[in-house]
């Protein structure tokens, strides 16, 4: 079972390639800052939002 690699971004729930650090320019433009929630349009961190 290959392990899954998440997002770099602490709110992010996005699944990023293994090459990948994070899922959009948004993460990783937020890096340094503190954010509640994602905000980069994925799915998985809209459904979050509900
Ligand atoms: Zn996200
Ligand atoms: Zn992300």
């Amino acid at each position: 079972m290959a392990a899954v690699k998440k997002c770099a971004h602490e709110m992010c729930k996005c699944v990023v390639g293994e090459k990948e650090k994070y899922c959009s320019t948004f993460c990783e433009d937020a890096k340094g800052t503190q954010t509640l929630t994602c905000d980069c349009g994925h799915a998985a961190c809209e459904a979050d939002k509900l």
